[in-house]
């Protein structure tokens, strides 16, 4: 029986929560045959520990959530996302950049589709030093210039979407701290865990134009997407930890059963989807 794969793909920032079992119920909804898989996605070395890893995966087992492969761990594979980065820059798509935070806030004058400021080309045309580590942006204009810029991407609900990937400007892929990038890594995970239906948060839709980008770039294979929508706080608010949506520990001493936390998400899945829709 062909599997269809899934993925559940944490950061280990902190405790699993309740949006985290929604994600991973929708994920494990969509999946057939083993085909549910838990990555943890631990790059960014300032936020990420391996107390949480520890505790996420813990939290996880405890549920009954069993990933159908070898759990893959980012912080373990980023010799493969430095020969992708090393691909782009030897076609001449990544440039070097030195750019601070505040030197961007200062000069752009966009906002890109997930609301992140769209760079403003400050070192796009100037000779960077990179003896010191730099951040690695994507030329878009001659990444675009190579495959286009409209993306194309199907939702399992049926919606096809067309987004125009420019609209992102030039994106780091190589970040300064880690040497890489969420978007690079998720793309080629995606990729070698042969994933059928990336399933995740809404909050992550607009990205999928530059998933969809980095594949063609990279000449990886589609996949189907499929976005459920966001658990929201009662003032309408995303919920995050900060607003202290509650721990899977935390139920747990409660007195919650694992299935009573499985349940409890995925009323919450239902009514998040259906105020969603309205
Ligand atoms: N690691 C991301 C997060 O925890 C999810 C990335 C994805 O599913 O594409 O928000
Ligand atoms: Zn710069």
């Amino acid at each position: 029986m062909t599997p269809i794969r899934t993925r559940f793909a944490p950061s280990p920032t902190g405790f699993l929560h309740l949006g985290h079992v929604v994600s991973a119920v929708h994920a494990q909804d969509l999946s057939r045959n083993g085909g549910f898989i838990i990555r943890i996605e631990d790059i960014d070395k300032q936020r990420c520990t391996p107390a949480f890893t520890t505790a996420l995966i813990a939290d996880l087992m405890w549920l009954g959530f069993t990933s159908g492969h070898p759990i893959r761990q980012q912080s373990s594979h980023f010799g493969e996302y430095e020969t992708c980065l090393e691909l782009l820059r030897r076609r001449g798509l990544l440039y070097p950049c030195t750019c601070s935070r505040q030197d961007i806030a200062t000069h752009a004058r966009l906002k890109a589709p997930d609301g992140s400021l769209v760079y403003p080309g400050t070192c796009r045309h100037r000779p960077v030093p990179t003896d010191r580590p730099v951040t690695w942006r994507l030329n878009m204009a001659a990444a675009t210039a190579e495959v286009g810029s409209r993306m194309h991407w199907q939702e399992i609900d049926g919606n096809r979407v067309e987004r125009d990937v420019s609209n992102f400007g030039d994106i780091v892929l190589g970040r300064r701290d880690s040497g890489v990038s969420y978007h690079l890594c998720v793309t080629h995970d995606d990729h070698v865990q042969d994933i059928d239906i990336v399933t995740r948060g809404r909050d992550l839709f607009e990205a999928t134009a530059i998933h969809r980008l980095l594949q063609i770039l990279l000449g990886y294979r589609k996949p189907r997407y499929a976005h459920h929508a966001l658990l929201m706080a009662p003032d309408g608010r995303k919920l995050s930890k900060r607003d202290g949506s509650e721990s899977v520990r935390s139920m747990k001493s409660r007195g919650m059963t694992p299935s009573e936390v499985r349940a409890a998400a995925r009323s919450a899945l239902i009514r998040a989807d259906r105020s969603a829709d309205t």
